[in-house]
């Protein structure tokens, strides 16, 4: 007799564990574990539950000072960031590779956006047993190296989450695969979280706040605790609180149409929670019922501004989507005023440093010159950096104070490129920014381009005639080249070499919008006498770029070797 049985949770039909962990095979419902006792320790439902071993401590409960003083209420977190794989899922994926042991399966298999495929290689890996994990092509990179690390097979697919799902499903049914995902086995281990709270914590918590995607973690949390009180260990459960990102919010529309909602498709920077077809929705709905909870969303940009805030305040950095408790919190102040409230913190920054970068103004790369650091500190850049992150850039860029030698630069940039009769991207204006700062405005130049011109001749061959100025006088030259940029190089190459003779080692052209009017940086890499110089200029003109890259390292190289 086992000390449990897996019923349907909305037929309530016993199912076969060996035959299914996922959906009801009578109704396609999804599954509760029910246990035949209470118990005041934690149950799991393995027949020789072992200690995990690779987890020995719980995760730390904190109290957030400053964040209480600021907002007037209690607020504590409870750092699952701090889970052997950075992540909460390390719970659930205890119990689950236990569960493909004792079934005995050759392997275990899932389809994840990131979080769980890491979490999931770690235990498969200690536990001596095969793992394949289906990742959408996009992955991070930080967790695709977290489960390489873990010696698993890693299946990167084409197309979404959602493609992967189908695709592994189909996979578990080729052999004895065990597949792991956000079924019952994995909420008997999460539901960890809350006897561990308890054992923490004598008195309680007024509100918990959930960051959902899936909602297998919301009715984990749910059910340890109900599971708690049967046994007698809390008089009540928190009221649960269900924050989503507005852009991927099947589960909060949910529960206000009290039925479940699926999404076309989800996009959120919080990716760990963009779930588009929310397979635990009923247990989040069951929560809410039961302790009498909240469903929040909140925007894109309220989860940059609390992710900061939750780093710059309480030194704790978190993925995004552990910045959903907190904007909920904050846009709701007047509900949770008065509570003991409790953040879940799901999963740690450094798995998605990429938001971070892609939401900071970049440093640009700075000469090795102390004058350059105090200028580029003097501009006032770096505190742009910090006030805009998460911001639209627009008019932040336009504030930069360059020096006045580096502004002449920049606006004589900004007219050449507005001659064109282009305006620029926020990306674009960055770009060149960046490219100001690395700029020397005392380099003099013995060459100018002052004109070009090219001509698509008959035999395939690009021919074009360069017009510089050197020493206030005016040359022309031409070449016949293979494309357009070796033509007006080579005829520019012509010109220089009676001046200074340079070889030509590398060229590479960016294109930093989409469209014909684009912004392109081209970067020339020259060498003399074994001696290589770099040098970037940008324009709208392809041509005219890589001309005044030339020109510029051309420069450099002068200025050392004349
Ligand atoms: C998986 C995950 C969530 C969402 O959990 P669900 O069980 O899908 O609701 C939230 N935060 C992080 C960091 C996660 O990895
Ligand atoms: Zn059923």
């Amino acid at each position: 007799m086992s000390h449990y049985t897996v019923n349907c949770l909305l037929c309530n039909a016993i199912n076969d564990e060996r035959v299914t962990s996922t959906y009801c095979t009578k109704c396609g419902g999804v599954l509760t574990v029910r246990y035949n006792q209470a118990s005041d320790q934690i149950q799991y439902p393995l027949a020789n539950p072992i200690p995990d071993p690779l987890r020995h401590a719980p995760t730390e409960l904190r109290r957030l000072d400053n964040l209480s003083e600021r907002y007037g209420t209690e607020i504590w977190a409870k750092m699952e960031l701090q889970n052997p794989s950075g992540c909460f899922k390390d719970r659930g994926t205890y119990v689950e590779v236990l569960k493909a042991k004792e079934l005995g399966a050759d392997a275990i298999c899932l389809a994840s956006t990131g979080n769980m495929a890491a979490s999931v290689a770690m235990y498969a890996c200690y536990f001596n047993i095969p793992c394949y994990v289906f990742v959408p092509e996009n992955t991070s990179e930080a967790k695709i190296a977290q489960v390489n690390i873990f010696d698993a097979t890693v299946l990167r697919i084409k197309g979404d989450f959602s493609a992967c799902e189908q695709l592994c499903k189909q996979f578990a049914k080729s052999g004895n695969y065990y597949l792991a995902g956000d079924y019952v086995f994995r909420e008997e281990g999460q539901k960890s979280f809350s006897f561990e709270l308890l054992e923490q914590q004598p008195y309680m918590f007024d509100t918990v706040l959930i960051p959902v995607g899936c909602g297998t973690n919301f009715g984990a949390i749910h059910k340890g605790f109900k599971e708690a009180k049967s046994a007698g260990k809390c008089d009540v459960i928190p009221q649960l609180i269900c924050v989503q990102p507005e852009q991927s919010s099947p589960v909060v529309e949910g529960i206000f149409k009290r039925k479940k909602v699926v999404h076309e498709s989800v996009s959120t920077l919080a990716t760990a929670v963009a779930a588009a077809d929310p397979i635990d929705f009923h247990k989040v709905l069951m929560g809410i019922d039961d302790t009498n909870g909240r469903a929040f969303t909140v925007s894109e940009s309220d989860i940059l501004e609390s992710l900061r805030e939750m780093a710059i305040s309480e030194g704790i950095f978190t993925e995004p989507a552990c910045a959903l408790p907190l904007a909920a919190l904050k846009l709701n102040i007047d509900f949770f005023k008065g509570h003991r409230c409790l953040l879940v913190l799901t999963g740690t920054g450094l798995k998605d440093t990429g938001v971070v970068a892609k939401n900071v103004l970049p440093s640009p790369v700075l000469k090795n010159d102390l004058v350059q650091v105090l200028d580029f500190i003097g501009s006032g850049y770096p505190i742009l950096q910090s006030q805009s992150f998460g911001k639209p850039r627009d008019t932040i860029l336009t504030q930069v104070r360059f020096s006045e030698d580096k502004q002449r630069i920049f606006e004589n940039y900004l007219q050449r490129i507005n001659k064109k009769g282009k305006s620029l991207t926020p990306k674009e204006q960055e770009a060149l920014q960046t490219l100001v700062f690395d700029e020397d405005s005392a380099l003099q130049f013995p060459v100018q381009v002052v004109d070009y011109s090219i001509i698509m001749k008959r035999n395939g061959l690009v021919h074009s005639q360069v017009t510089v100025e050197a020493n206030g006088q005016s040359f022309e030259m031409t070449h016949d080249g293979v494309g357009p940029l070796d033509s007006v190089l080579g005829a520019l190459n012509k010109i220089t070499t009676g001046i200074l003779p340079v070889e030509l080692t590398n060229h590479q052209l960016e294109i930093l919008s989409p469209g014909t009017n684009a912004l392109v940086v081209a970067t020339i890499t020259l060498s003399h006498n074994n001696t290589v110089v770099e040098a970037k200029a940008a324009s709208p003109d392809v041509i005219e770029a890589a001309l005044n890259a030339w020109v510029k390292a051309f420069a450099i190289l002068y200025a050392r070797f004349s």
